[in-house]
């Protein structure tokens, strides 16, 4: 099984960002809100440890937020409780989230590694100053620079840098410097996002009002196309849409999320999905706190029935360079895939779009430059055919099955 962690703080709120966090204030009230959110953490690891029996973990991610804003302390104690709760496997990749504003603390990545933290992946965004302050971020390219040395010079041996392309008055040759750069100070792996103002995100109101443009379509395609082919040739396996890894060094944690393995979520806001349940944690800190000092199940679980698990299977296999196996659409519905999609994969297969190799249907760098679409268009005609199946409808239950000891109280 996989974990992931929620750190739900940050220095403060970046203008693209949609994910539950707080800007933890400083001075007393932001201890406290620390030291509650560690209580409620330790408990809700002892409840769900023994609510699943104390399962192995093949892999622990922590993710934000701004795990980096936690002190040394504190992750000490949660890794000792998971540890203590959960089997931790030999050798289970254990990453870190850091933001390079709270990385610099004199021997703080030093610490992480002394912990056990075996993958760091560092928020660097962009190394351009004035990318940096349209994006919000809280820290500068120096420090960015600087937060990467230090986790280096403190020993993490896998280290993945977080870039994001595709920003106002960005150009291809911007880009491809600015990777250029990136490449030479040697990582492990890369995780390249487009700019994505979702519904919530601070920027949204700006873009929709016109207050900035993004680069146009040809010019974004360009940037993806070439990027991607520097660093291929950079020697970057291109292994999933946005992410790039030197052999040996693609992120397990990331790859079971795509391979649909099952993960426990602990934290406001995280989602859990374990065999056909699937449930998220409120999505608010005093909530979660509530909920956890209570020893409560989650409010709601979605059943995952048959046409949310084939539909899934498509939209995660093909973001990655293995792709689809044939044969797992064939076991959950009955039907051959590439019959279903006939006239889309031999007019992708034509372009050089897809490829079919033993038995897995997957994309090619020329078919993941426009995976949106061909996603898209997957996802509305395997919707239809699966409705035409006659599949049971999506039920919703109260909640899972998994009652911990109703005096539960888990507290340290
Ligand atoms: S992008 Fe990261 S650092 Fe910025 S607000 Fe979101 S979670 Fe926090």
């Amino acid at each position: 099984m996989q974990l992931y962690i929620h750190v739900p703080f940050c220095r403060s709120r970046c203008g693209y960002c949609s994910f539950y966090s707080r800007a933890l204030p400083p001075g007393g009230y932001g201890v406290e809100l620390l030291r509650n959110y560690l209580n409620g953490l330790l408990a809700e690891i002892s409840l769900w440890a023994g609510r699943l029996g104390r399962p192995r973990l093949e892999t622990v991610f922590f993710g934000g937020g701004t795990p980096s804003i936690l002190p040394v302390a504190s992750l000490e104690l949660i890794l000792k409780r998971l540890r203590k709760e959960f089997r931790l496997e030999k050798g289970a990749e254990i990453s870190f989230e850091g933001n390079p504003e709270s990385m610099l603390q004199l021997g703080y990545a030093a610490d992480l590694a002394a912990l056990g933290v075996n993958r760091l992946s560092l928020g660097l965004q962009s190394l351009n100053e004035d990318m940096l302050r349209f994006l919000g971020r809280p820290h500068t390219r120096r420090e960015a620079l600087a937060a990467y040395e230090a986790a280096r010079m403190g020993g993490i041996a896998n280290i993945n840098l977080d870039l994001i392309w595709g920003l106002p008055g960005q150009r291809l040759r911007l880009w491809l410097d600015e990777l250029k750069t990136v490449v030479s100070l040697k990582p492990e792996h890369l995780s390249c996002y487009n700019l994505s103002l979702e519904e919530g995100s601070p920027l949204r109101p700006a873009l929709e009002r016109g207050d900035f443009e993004l680069p146009g379509d040809k010019e974004q395609s360009s940037m993806y196309a070439y990027g991607s082919e520097y660093l291929e040739t950079a020697g970057f396996l291109h292994y999933e849409i946005s992410n790039y890894a030197r052999m040996g060094f693609k992120c397990r944690h990331n790859l079971g999320y795509w391979e649909g393995r099952d993960y426990l979520g602990l934290g406001p806001s995280a989602v859990s999905t374990i065999g056909d349940k699937r449930w998220s944690n409120p999505r608010d800190l005093d909530a979660w706190l509530n909920r956890t000092a209570r020893g409560l199940p989650p409010p709601e679980c979605e059943i995952l029935d048959r046409n949310v698990r084939v539909l899934e299977l498509i939209m995660l296999r093909l973001r990655t360079d293995r792709g689809l196996r044939l044969q797992a659409y064939r076991k959950l519905t009955g039907r051959d895939f590439i019959a279903d999609n006939k006239e889309l994969i031999h007019g992708l297969h034509r372009k050089g779009m897809l490829r079919i190799k033993n038995g897995y249907l997957s994309l090619t760098a020329a078919g993941m430059l426009v995976s949106n679409s061909i996603l898209e268009y997957l996802f509305t005609s395997t919707r239809e055919k699966l409705a035409a199946l006659s599949a049971p409808e999506r039920e919703q239950s109260e909640g899972p099955a998994l009652e911990g000891p109703s005096d539960f109280q888990g507290r340290p």
